[in-house]
């Protein structure tokens, strides 16, 4: 039975990523549109880029999430424009999520509220993070003058929501999500009735974080753990099963699943196929650039 399901399910996988409506290659002018810049993770990834996202809104990239290692060339070929991006949401200073944060801003500068974690004794908070990169002395201060930023500090304790950013038409929101010992966000965007979350990397076991995604419309997560993962790599990234059950306890619509190496890709297949054994929603399987119709 198990077999039976699981093969149906990656079918339906395969299939909801070649002719799902939801999926395109470019992204629409017009609603919400989530564009994977990389979907990679923090090994070699086969050409993919580390972790960023774009969110369009009415044609214009309004939201950057993360800006790993290779994210300024996905970022140009997107046609994402600094001058549209109101927010910078920065999960963890992981490089694979954070390192290509002043090569995308390089040399143009650039206007933007820079969101991220508040840091621990291990790792810094976004405040300074910006001090160690842009400030006086910091290793890329040729870039403060270019730059105009606030920082907003969004707590890890795992329970706080921060209020991260909002105009009149979207609303960014985040909590802490537990990643081993690195101070991590997961961010919920709304826009209207819509919404989208991105869990960032996590080994899935805040609670509270299931009833922040609560009936998300979409719902990003991370698939670089596996189901017989232990020690460290257990407490940083949680098991394809446990995201099955994360999505279904929080009533996700759909799945993109994202953040791949190559260390990772054999199991992969496996992975889906647990990952639909506990999740009955559509799921669909990142690529670089990949836009995804939320609207
Ligand atoms: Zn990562």
């Amino acid at each position: 039975m198990f077999q039976i399901k699981t093969a149906t399910r990656y079918i339906t996988v395969l299939i909801g990523l070649w002719f799902g409506t939801s999926v395109m290659a470019t992204c629409q002018s017009s609603g919400l549109q989530l564009q994977v810049l990389g979907s990679g993770g923090p090994g070699a990834s086969a050409g993919r880029g580390s972790s960023a996202y774009v969110l369009w809104l009415n044609g214009r990239s309004r939201i950057l999430l993360d800006a790993g290692g290779g994210s300024k060339t996905l970022f140009h070929q997107s046609g994402a424009s600094l001058g549209d991006t109101d927010l910078i949401a920065i999960s963890h200073f992981h490089p694979d999520h954070s390192s290509g944060l002043p090569a995308i801003l390089w040399p143009s500068g650039a206007e933007f509220t820079l969101a991220g974690p508040d840091g621990n004794e291990v790792f810094p908070s976004v405040e300074r993070f910006t001090q160690l990169l842009f400030e006086q002395g910091g290793v890329f201060a040729i870039l403060g003058d270019r730059l105009e930023y606030e920082t907003v500090e969004v707590s890890t304790d795992g329970s706080t929501i921060t209020e991260v950013w909002a105009d009149s038409e979207l609303n960014v929101t985040g909590i802490g999500v537990p990643h081993a010992n690195v101070p991590t966000v997961g961010y919920r965007v709304d826009y209207g009735d819509l919404s989208i979350a991105f869990t960032s990397d996590q080994n899935g076991s805040n609670t509270q974080f299931i009833e922040f995604i609560r009936d998300v419309d979409f719902l990003v997560i991370h698939m670089i753990g596996s189901e017989n993962a232990t020690g460290l790599m257990a407490d940083l990234h949680a098991k394809p099963s446990v995201w099955g059950q994360m999505a279904t306890e929080a009533g996700a619509g759909h799945v993109v699943v994202s953040h791949f190496s190559r260390s990772n890709a054999v199991a992969l297949d496996e992975n889906l196929a647990i990952l639909g054994a506990n999740y009955d929603g559509p799921i669909t399987v990142s690529e670089d650039l990949m836009c995804v119709d939320v609207r």
